[in-house]
This record gives C-alpha cells, structure tokens and sequence, in this order.
C-alpha cells in the first residue's frame, strides 16, 4: 500500500480495481457496491470519506458502530452491519442499518424482526451462508439455509434481499473462487423456491474482491486496502 496516497485516493483506486473487474466480467460496474469497513477506524475516517461522496460503510460491533452513526448523524450514510451478532443485540440493530448481513440463525432473525416491527420498519438483510464446514464459525451451513429463508419469509418485519459468505482466509485470492461461485449457485437455487428475486451477493474483502466480482458480488467489503491495517479491537 502507497502511504502517500489519501484516504480517497486509496478508495478511489479500489473503485477503480472493482470496475475493471465487473467489465472483464462483462458486468455493469454499477451493479457492485463498495462497502468501505470501517470497524476499528475513527469517525473522522468514514467523515471524510462520505463528505467525498462515499455512501456505504460497513461496521462489526455493535457498541463502536452506534456511536458512530450518532457521533456522524447528518451525513448521507448508508449503513451496513456485517459483523457476528447475538440475537440479544439485535434490538440495537433493526432500524439502524440499511442492511444486515449477517443473519445466521433463526433465533436471531426473529429478534430482528421483533424489534423491526415494533417500530414499524421492514428491514432489509442477507442471509450468511458458511460454505468451508467446520472451519468458519459463523454463517448458516448449506443444510441449514432453506429452512433460514423459509422461517425468514413468514417474517413481516424483514425483507431478505441475497446472501453474504466470508470465505477461509487464502494467501491466493483465486483460491476463494469457488466459495463465491458457490455462493451464486446458492441464491439462484433460492430463488424459485422462495419465489422471491434476490438481488444481492456480498462477498469480496481486500485480498479477493477481484474473483467475487468475477463471481458476481454485487457488494464487496473492502477495510483494509482502503484504511490501512486495523488498530488492534481493545
Ligand atoms: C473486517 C471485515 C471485512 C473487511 O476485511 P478487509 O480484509 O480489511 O478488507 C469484510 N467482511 C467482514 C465480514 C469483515 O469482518
């Protein structure tokens, strides 16, 4: 990474890297949305980054990304969670964010749309799908999926919109492909079983966005080739 180079200039590039992708792939690149991850970046980051235009910022923690969205309420910011979360968190959830993308399990869709109809909201989510068996911890296991997006269509206060995954982590990013080919497959299964269309993909992060535009990612998470590395969570 080039220390010289500002914040925007830094997403500006991975901008750029994202639209070459989807035109290899012969994709429109306004169909992949950049979700800067700001988790464990200062406000005064995403500030800038969205007084530039930048709209979408991902975050994973429940406590640091409420009191970003107070501390920068006023911007024109789209907020999206990604992180793990437990189903005792939800209520500070449903309502703030554009869109979850990490609902996993039943119990927490349910605390979701608890909360979402209380205040009279439909909220919009991704269903996340753990593709690798036991090494990843978090995401619904393929098995388990269909009987997720059932339970989540009887659900009015929840609208679902696609899946997310998040790969092993692999020094070659080719090796991520075919989780994000998966991943496709997944959703256009589900989509005449729920009779729903499901617009959105979210994979793709720093060291394997290229391969999930390839693969069709409509929302790619980049942190790190955007902010730099990550302080250390305290
Ligand atoms: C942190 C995080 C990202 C961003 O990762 P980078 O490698 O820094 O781009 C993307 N998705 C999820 C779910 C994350 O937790």
């Amino acid at each position: 990474m080039n220390d010289t180079m500002t914040l925007t200039d830094r997403l500006a590039l991975v901008r750029r890297e994202i639209d070459e992708a989807a035109r290899v792939a012969g994709r429109a690149p306004e169909d992949v949305t950049l979700v800067a991850v700001s988790k464990l970046h200062p406000a005064e980051s995403i500030r800038t980054l969205a007084e530039a235009g930048h709209a979408d910022f991902g975050e994973n923690y429940v406590q640091e990304a409420t009191d970003k969205i107070e501390t920068l309420a006023g911007l024109d910011i789209r907020w999206h969670f990604i992180g793990g979360l437990q189903s005792n968190k939800a209520r500070f959830v449903a309502g703030r964010f554009s869109l979850v993308h990490s609902v996993d399990s039943i119990k927490l869709a349910k605390a979701l749309n608890r909360k979402a109809e209380t205040l009279g909201i439909v909220q919009d989510i991704l269903l996340q799908a753990s593709l690798a068996g036991e090494e990843q911890k978090s995401g619904v296991e393929q098995q388990g999926l269909n009987e997720l997006a059932d339970a989540v269509m009887e659900m009015n206060g929840l609208r679902l919109r696609g899946l997310m995954t998040l790969p092993p982590f692999f020094d070659e990013p080719e090796a991520a492909r075919p989780y994000f080919a998966r991943l496709r497959e997944l959703r256009d299964a589900l989509e005449p079983r729920l009779g729903i269309s499901l617009p959105h993909l979210s994979m793709g992060m720093t060291g394997d966005f290229v391969p999930a535009v390839e693969e069709g990612a409509t929302l790619v998470r980049i942190g790190t080739k955007i902010f730099g590395p990550r302080p250390c969570k305290r």
